[in-house]
């Protein structure tokens, strides 16, 4: 037998290599390699395994990484089909389906030394002071790590080693398995008592779950575990429509306990579950929600927790315990959708809208889709929920691809606050000057101290001010390697850039003509924070952005403060508006809701009614008030967060997408083009349009002659996902097939941020529905294209960052 291999160097090609007789038995499809190449030896994947080599003097595979294969046949599939769609060479996929600390083997197992009691007949022999104090210990523990045992007699290892000789006990190395949230007692709980709305919901995706299982016969449980064929057989996909379900619920309306006895469910069906939230989201508060209902009682299931904060040791034991199907439930972040769960039986995106979601480093993969070409590939139901669902996902319900599941009322039955919008223009005038708080909101806050009730700020941007100006001879400060003008920052005294992090001191007068009276213009957190404390100095007020969150601490003492009531107003960025629940909170502050209107994104609408509306969620219970200060008060996105019509906005968005043939109506592939010289930079942007132009020409002419081709993408079993196509997941085809009827091409262009780094940006905006088509355009343009060594290309399909 010959094992194909992809190498992790990104050669974007398979090579054979021989299989030794000692490896036998452990190589199979997905097994992790060390193959020479070259002079040097290099990790890869095997993706094949064939009778046979074309190629003659094979070398031999120098070994094979872990026990069990670390790719498994579903997610190798997986990891083409995001080669595939997202236009990167299959092994960059490949590299991020696995945590590092597995990929690289740069930790294993941790072994401890354990002391045991042995079973023992007649008599204790006679045991010195210190010996038998170490015994007295041992007999009453029978088990302990070495360690322990010394910290607890404070005892040397020579005297524990002197039982051992006496054969009391026995000292032997033991894996002990690392568990970030050991130190916390979690409490088991209970499924909770549904409301109409959630018991309707959990029926639908039980329903829909139960269906799957009858089709698929793939829930025999655990011990039924056997690997499917290989993914070039992977396909058709199961028939029926997609078993994807949006739940629309408002904030507080009780999504997570339907996802709870959702996963329950699946777990009763001998299935495992996936659980994705935002990394934001992910703290040890949703965790312990997951492990109290199931690391006890009835299920005994190991959650296991995946997320960017755990140590590369803690990281390689929870994914080891996922493969090795000890743990069914995994909960964590973006990367969490690779999580070898297998079978599995139900993928929950939790706040399915967060641009987080997407990888902004090849592969640039948004992990809700993959999540629902998971599903659907293996048979597992997907559940979105959020309370702002993106327009994709709500433009698939529309077109009959996902099933709605509606929440609209709160749990514990409270009305969604009042939310009022105070015209700043109007505001101003009155003032005869520029006001940070509105008369309304300042009345607010003081009734909320009066009260002894809190109060939450919200302003999308850090530092004191936008900008410094010169109101005389107009200079701006910028930073020299962004086109971004500096941020102020009033307590470091420095002008910041927020793109690359440039530092300068901040002048004390103008650089250019010397005027000592430089305005600072627009307001960041820092300024907020700073009025307040004058405006209310009885108040306590805490500021929660990146520039005081230094550590991972802070996060979690700035909210256990706020919770105790030792803060009375909370000033912060877009971190305080997710998922927080603080039930005294009974104001919400947002002080200039158009912030994000005025970006040059075609999304920025709908990020400032998602934001308005997450931000506005954070109001409690009881007299729960939002007061949104604007300069476009009358905003459709501000209008329809205030009556809270997410129905209403989708409709007046929607018909702006349509007319302009933005996504969701069609899929978008921005291409980035960057150099430290603009001129070439640009060149170059213009060549690489006239050979996608020239390619798809090309395609559209040679299609008439080969039939064949065209087949090829009806009989791959297209992924039909938002009717927008998705692709199949068959191996990439080498030539392009069909052409492109409704590409638009944009540019190129100078970038919205022009220069970032000290890097130059062009960018050409594409936009179709047939993305499949124009991925694999795009994979044959970068491959064949020879761009110099200080021009670099980047690919980004369903981009949700246009700067
Ligand atoms: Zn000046
Ligand atoms: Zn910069």
């Amino acid at each position: 037998m010959v094992a194909r291999v992809t190498l992790e160097i990104a050669l974007r090609k398979e090579f054979d290599y021989a299989i030794p007789p000692e490896f036998a038995d452990r190589i199979e499809v997905g097994s992790r390699v060390k193959v020479p190449f070259g002079p040097r030896e290099v990790l890869g994947v095997v993706t094949a395994l064939v009778e046979q080599s074309t190629h003659t003097n094979l070398r031999f595979i120098a070994n094979v990484i872990g026990r069990q294969s670390q790719v498994t046949p579903r997610i190798l599939a997986l990891a083409r089909w995001i080669a595939d769609y997202y236009c990167c060479p299959v092994e960059i996929a490949l590299k991020s389906v696995l945590p590092d600390a597995v990929r690289k083997e740069s930790s294993g197992w941790r072994e401890r030394l354990y002391v045991r009691v042995l079973p023992r007949t007649g008599e204790v022999p006679k045991l010195t002071k210190r010996q038998a104090d170490v015994w007295h210990v041992m007999e009453e523990w029978r088990e302990l790590p070495l360690q322990e045992l010394l910290r607890l007699t404070g005892a040397t290892g020579e005297t524990v080693r002197r039982l051992e000789d006496r054969g009391l006990v026995t000292i032997a190395p033991q894996i002990s398995e690392r568990d970030p949230y050991a130190n916390e007692t979690i409490l088991a709980s209970q499924p909770l008592a549904l409301n109409p709305e959630q018991a309707r919901a959990l029926e639908k995706v039980v329903a829909a779950m139960d269906s799957l299982a009858r089709k698929g016969g793939k829930g025999e449980g655990a011990k039924g575990r056997s690997d499917p064929p290989l993914p070039g057989s992977l396909s058709p996909f199961p028939p029926g429509p997609p078993a994807v379900f949006l739940l629309h619920g408002v904030t507080g309306s009780g999504k997570t306990e339907v996802y709870l006895q959702a996963i329950a469910q699946a777990i009763a069906q001998g299935k495992g579950a996936i659980v994705l939230v935002p990394e934001i989201s992910l703290t040890p508060q949703t965790v312990e929600r997951f492990k109290a209902r199931f690391n006890s009682g009835q299920f005994q299931t190991i959650v296991a927790v995946l997320h960017s904060h755990l140590s590369a040791g803690e990281r390689h034991d929870e994914w080891q315990k996922i493969r090795q199907g000890r743990a069914r439930i995994v909960i964590g972040a973006r990367s969490a959708i690779f999580a070898p769960v297998e079978p599995l039986g139900l993928l929950v995106v939790d706040e399915e809208h967060e641009h987080s979601y997407k990888q902004e480093e090849s592969p640039r993969y948004q992990a809700r889709d993959v999540a629902v070409v998971r599903g659907q590939m293996e048979g597992a139901v997907v559940l979105l929920g959020s309370a702002t669902p993106s327009m994709e996902s709500f433009y698939n319900v529309r077109r009959g691809k996902y099933a709605l599941l509606e929440m609209t009322s709160r749990v514990d039955d409270q009305k969604m606050p009042i939310v009022r919008v105070v015209d700043l223009r109007a505001e101003n005038r009155k003032a005869r000057g520029v006001q940070i708080f509105s008369e309304k909101l300042k009345e607010a806050i003081t009734q909320r101290l009066e009260r002894k009730e809190q109060s939450i700020l919200f302003l999308n941007r850090r530092g004191w001010s936008a900008s410094l100006q010169c109101p005389s001879c107009g200079y701006v400060a910028e930073c020299p390697n962004c086109s971004v003008s500096l941020t102020f920052h009033r307590a470091a005294q420095k002008l910041l850039c927020h793109i690359c992090g440039h530092t300068a001191p901040a002048p004390r007068a103008c650089p250019k003509c010397a005027n000592p009276a430089i305005r600072y213009a627009g307001l960041g957190t820092e300024r907020v924070e700073d009025t307040l404390i004058k405006l209310f100095p009885q108040a306590r007020v805490k500021r929660m952005d990146s520039d005081t969150l230094k550590r991972k601490e802070d996060y979690r003492r700035i909210l256990g403060d706020f919770r105790s009531g030792k803060i009375d107003i909370l000033v912060g960025t877009q971190m305080i508006a997710k998922g927080l629940h603080f039930p005294n909170v009974t104001l919400v502050g947002i002080v200039h809701a158009d912030l994000s209107l005025h970006i040059p994104d075609f999304r920025a609408g709908e990020r400032t009614f998602q934001l308005l509306t997450q931000v506005a969620g954070r109001a409690g219970r009881g007299e729960g008030e939002v007061i949104v200060q604007a300069f476009t008060p009358f905003h459709p996105a501000i209008q329809y967060a205030r009556r809270h019509d997410y129905a209403g906005f989708y409709e007046q968005e929607i018909e702006y997408r349509e007319q302009l043939k933005y996504p969701p109506v069609a899929r978008i592939a921005l291409l980035v083009v960057k150099g430290r010289n603009e001129e070439k930079v640009a060149f170059w942007a213009e060549h690489l349009r006239r050979e996608l132009e020239k390619l798809i020409a090309d395609a559209a002419s040679s299609k008439t002659e080969s039939g064949e081709t065209k087949g090829r993408e009806n009989e791959s079993g297209e992924l039909d996902l938002g009717g927008l196509e998705f692709p199949s997941t068959l191996p990439p085809v080498s030539a392009p097939s069909s052409p492109i009827r409704d590409l638009v091409i944009a540019g190129p262009a100078a970038a919205p941020l022009a220069r970032a780094e000290t890097f130059y940006r062009y960018q050409i905006m594409l936009r179709t529905r047939q993305m499949t088509t124009l991925s694999r355009h795009l994979a044959k343009l970068s491959e064949s294209i020879q761009l110099p060594d200080d021009v670099t290309l980047t690919i980004d399909i369903d981009p949700v960052n246009l700067a």
